[in-house]
């Protein structure tokens, strides 16, 4: 495959921006080789500088659920941005939103918008501090919940991808106020709250991690979090930035039956503008300023044109159940499809999924935590990523990432996924 032109500018990139890359997974780094740069992209396929076509499993690392390009989306966009790009005053598409996504996500009381993931999660345990006036959190080993100081300790994805799941940066202060236990291990976390009792503010989690690959909970784990926080008066957050919308209409909350206190959302409420969002309880929210105390704002906040593909894009989602029938197939169809090929090839690797997320990890052992997630073999990770991208499927290119499905992919492309992947473990394990 001819990717000149993206190692060319990979080649320049490096000498202006650190590591050539804006976002580190994107640099290839874990799996080796120059990444492709991209120019387009519609519905299920990518396109690159050097016009090599793909079929997408990223989609913009979850929010392209719709495919990319889509009319609806693009109209709303263009219809928008004749009246300007930004005011830094309020609009009606905002309240719109908002409407919107507490009727679609009915834990989430009050909602305010940010401009990323990673401002959501900072901005959600803030509040929770605020709240209950105490200073500690408890995140999981290997969740990621964007590069927020506190979330930079055992922190999955690009973090663990890089060697780097506790950041240089991150002062001793912040990090003895995060404390860590194993996901999907309750006694741990009980142990955590015994320990530490009347001192710890909220607890996050990713209701279905996407970010150490794709790992569930296990049978009873969310609810008896669930019960921990309600006895301890614990702000209980899902970060659902990559569950949100995808799980279900209401997300992995609606899937699983669990209410938390708050939610964390990102990048698929802007259909793929940078766009986050918290929100939850009321008698929560009510301290995020101007109302309360607790400060957090933002100039771009709201932002309309974002707002525009946002509201478009809810919208389609609240009015189609059928996009979550045919996500769910796609899911299933996929991963019937790897099964298959698996066990025809003698391996014995695991795949983990639910709906329109999967990660197929190069290990025997069952992957339910981040030390399971990391006993899968990263070279041969690397090696089956090339091998697919050679044959036209671009997947997240590290080991701890989900993959993401959108419904543009017809029948026609989960085959070709399937055979590809076959294909690529035959090539793989020689
Ligand atoms: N939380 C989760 C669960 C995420 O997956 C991510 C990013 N992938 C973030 C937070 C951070 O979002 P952003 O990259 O938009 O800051």
């Amino acid at each position: 495959m001819n990717i000149s032109t993206s190692q060319a500018l990979f080649e320049k990139a490096q000498h202006f921006i650190p590591g050539g890359v804006n976002s580190p997974v994107r640099a290839f780094r874990a799996v080796g080789g120059s990444p492709v740069f991209i120019k387009s992209a519609k519905g299920p396929y990518v396109y690159d500088e050097d016009d090599n076509e793909y079929i997408e499993l990223i989609n913009s690392w979850g929010p392209m659920i719709l495919g990319h390009g889509h009319e609806l989306i693009q109209k709303a966009v263009s219809d928008a941005i004749q009246h300007s790009f930004s005011f830094g005053a309020p609009t009606r598409r905002e309240v719109e939103i908002a409407e919107l996504i507490t009727t679609m996500v009915p834990s989430i009381e009050k909602v305010r918008m940010v401009n990323s993931g990673t401002e959501a999660t900072m901005s959600a345990i803030r509040v929770a501090r605020g709240f209950t006036g105490r200073d500690k959190i408890i995140k999981f080993e290997g969740c990621y919940h964007g590069h927020g100081d506190s979330f930079l300790i055992a922190a999955g994805s690009g973090a663990v991808t890089f060697g780097t799941p506790d950041s240089p940066g991150v002062t001793k202060g912040v990090a003895n106020d995060t404390l860590t236990a194993p996901y999907n291990d309750l006694d741990a976390v009980q142990k955590l709250v015994d320990a530490n009792k009347g001192h710890i503010a909220a607890l996050i989690l990713e209701p279905v991690v996407g970010n150490m690959g794709c790992v569930l909970p296990a049978e009873g784990f969310l609810e008896g979090l669930r019960k921990i926080c309600d006895e301890e008066g614990i702000v209980f957050i899902f970060d659902e930035v990559m569950t949100g919308f995808r799980l279900s209409k209401g997300g992995a909350q609606e899937r699983f039956g669990i209410k938390p206190d708050l939610t964390t959302l990102g990048k698929i409420i802007g259909g793929g503008m940078p766009v986050g969002a918290y929100g939850g309880k009321a008698e929560i929210m009510n301290w995020v300023s101007p109302l309360g105390p607790v400060y957090q704002a933002g100039t771009l906040s709201g932002n309309p044109i974002a707002m525009a593909a946002g509201l478009t894009m809810l919208n389609y989602l609240n009015e189609h159940p059928e996009v979550y029938t045919q996500l769910e197939l796609s899911g299933h169809k996929l991963v019937n499809g790897f099964t298959n090929s698996i066990k025809k090839l003698g391996l014995n690797y695991t795949i983990n999924s639910i709906g329109s997320m999967y990660t197929l990890f190069f290990t025997d052992q069952a992957v339910t935590d981040f030390p399971s997630a990391k006993s899968s073999n990263l070279p041969l990770f690397g090696k089956y990523f090339h091998a697919m991208l050679d044959r036209g499927i671009y997947m997240g290119p590290s080991q701890f990432e989900s993959m993401f499905l959108s419904t543009a992919l017809e029948d026609g492309h989960i085959e070709r996924i399937i055979e590809a992947n076959e294909e690529s473990l035959k090539e793989v394990i020689g």
